[in-house]
């Protein structure tokens, strides 16, 4: 390129710079692909950096501050220490051992017959299980109803396969005084009626929520699935927090209603399943007839996943197959260990005035912080929605890092919801303690 532009300025006789300051121009015109554009910003990427460039008590990524169990760690040693296998490639659409247990484990949940090698994809994460299926599934123009709170990379993953996303706000029932409780917050079946057009290929719904901790209960979750059937819709179901549900609610599977199996497309993480999100072992597990156009994607993207990491979730799975419903088993003892964590910091937020939502499952709980008297004075931060500019001040004056809960949702509707911060709780109990101190002081001086 350099000879070619000393060539051109030399034999038209101009300057060199002017050329290739034109031809900078030029470039960076072209440079950016067009889909990239709507979506550079990032709420993982700048509130991580800010929690770290503080060095504050971290409740807001979500991720546990401890490791994973025993079990699956011994797993992982051992697959690393296991023979050259484990280092080198492995089946393509999801190491053996994987998909044949996650095929037995989902087969008697669901209540369907799963087959390994056709009805399950292994991914880098849930992150790309969700894109494989945006892209293998969603063309251009076809509307994509995205229920509110959202997991935040729905919106980009959609918009980058061509889609048109379709917003509908879970909203707090508006009966009684106050809202306490993450069950509190629905659709109304109207106006989820109302988004299904003939454009409309999929809604995305996401059981336990992240970040308002709801638990889809089986009625409302037959209200989707009928629309869906009438629709002729696919329903693509994030259910990574599956076993963390809290006093009795039930996690249920969208997938194992009738007539739903086949146009569900359901969505899990290792890195959830066993507190290990920096593993990055995900999947999709649908009929075949679904699946085959997300291998297409993967085998042109990824291609595959870490082997000795998708050894370590077979193993895990394999012992909580044996072990499911007992008190053994890391489903149950994870969900006890999160409930009383949960307690901890829903009566620390009470104490202090920022009323918690108490969420039925998940890791994350979100609080009202309308009632709370700041003074948001950071003119660097003016222009932000109100909660993007509490969870600022919050982070850099008190040293405590949450996540602003607007994120969550449409431009459209985030406007409604900017009065709410999302805490994680998943924490070792002296981050808790650091938070609560935090929190109780601050209180004390209010
Ligand atoms: N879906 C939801 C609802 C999440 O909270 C997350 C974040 N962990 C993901 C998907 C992505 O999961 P993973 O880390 O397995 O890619
Ligand atoms: N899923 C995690 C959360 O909701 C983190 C996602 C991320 O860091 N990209 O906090």
């Amino acid at each position: 390129m350099k000879r070619i532009i000393k060539s051109l300025t030399a034999n038209l006789r101009i300057p060199h710079n002017s050329i290739r300051n034109i031809n900078k121009t030029i470039m960076s015109r072209q440079l950016q692909a067009r889909r990239t554009v709507s979506v550079c910003k990032n709420v993982w990427i700048e509130f991580t950096q800010l929690a770290a460039d503080y060095k504050a008590v971290n409740l807001g990524q979500g991720f546990p501050d401890f490791s994973p169990p025993e079990f699956v760690q011994e797993a992982f040693c051992k697959a690393v220490s296991g023979g050259y296998q484990m280092h080198q490639y492995t089946r393509a659409f999801g190491h053996p051992p994987l998909v044949k247990i996650l095929a037995k484990f989902f087969g008697r949940i669901v209540g369907h017959e799963i087959d390994p090698f056709e009805d399950v994809l292994v991914t880098v994460g849930a992150y790309q299980a969700l894109f494989c299926t945006f892209q293998a599934l969603i063309d251009e123009g076809d509307e994509v109803i995205i229920v509110e709170p959202f997991f935040d990379c729905y919106q980009p993953m959609v918009k980058m396969a061509g889609g048109k996303a379709v917003y509908i706000p879970l909203r707090p029932k508006v009966e009684g005084s106050t809202v306490l409780s993450s069950g509190d917050w629905v659709l109304s079946p109207e106006e989820l009626a109302s988004k299904f057009t003939p454009r409309t290929k999929a809604i995305v719904i996401n059981t336990p929520n992240n970040p308002l901790g709801k638990v889809f209960k089986r009625e409302e979750l037959q209200m989707i699935a009928d629309l869906c059937i009438k629709h002729d819709v696919l329903c693509i179901s994030d259910e990574v927090y599956e076993w963390l549900t809290y006093d009795g609610n039930k996690h249920v599977k969208i997938a194992s209603l009738p007539g739903m199996w086949e146009r569900t497309i359901t969505i899990g993480s290792a890195g959830k399943t066993f507190s290990a999100t920096g593993w990055k072992v995900g999947w999709v597990i649908s009929s075949g007839r679904n699946i085959q156009h997300m291998k297409i994607i993967h085998q042109n993207c990824v291609y595959h996943c870490p082997t000795a990491a998708q050894e370590a979730v077979a193993r895990g799975f394999e012992r909580e197959y044996e072990l499911f419903g007992t008190p053994e088993s890391y489903f149950q003892q994870l969900p006890a260990m999160l409930h009383q964590k949960r307690e901890k910091l829903a009566s620390c937020l009470q104490s202090v005035g920022l009323q918690p939502i108490m969420p039925e499952g998940g890791y994350f709980m979100i609080s009202d912080i309308s009632s709370v008297k700041v003074d948001l004075n950071d003119q660097s931060t003016k222009d932000e929605p109100y909660d993007f500019r509490f969870v600022k001040w919050l982070t850099k004056e008190k040293g405590l890092a949450t996540i602003p809960v607007s994120a969550f949702y449409s431009p459209e509707h985030s406007t409604e919801f900017d009065k709410y911060i999302r805490f994680c709780f998943i924490k070792e109990d002296s981050t808790l303690n650091a938070a609560v101190d935090i929190l109780r002081k601050w209180g004390q001086t209010q």
